[in-house]
């Protein structure tokens, strides 16, 4: 039962309200204020994005 891919759980902070918010893949959604990413903000600026070697940044 423990096989299966289990879909990258994230946190981030709001950049609204500043409140911990936690995401799926990279998408979040604040309880507090109603706040959500862009989808296209994605993996792009979370550490394990920036760790994992195959993911293409700038910098
Ligand atoms: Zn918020």
């Amino acid at each position: 039962m423990s096989t299966y891919n289990l879909p990258e759980i994230t946190r981030t902070e709001c950049t609204r309200c500043g409140t911990e918010v936690r995401g799926i893949n990279g998408r979040y959604a604040c309880p507090n204020c109603e706040w959500v990413n862009h989808w296209s903000d994605g993996h792009n600026q979370l550490p394990s994005a920036e760790a994992d070697p195959d993911c293409p940044r700038p910098r």
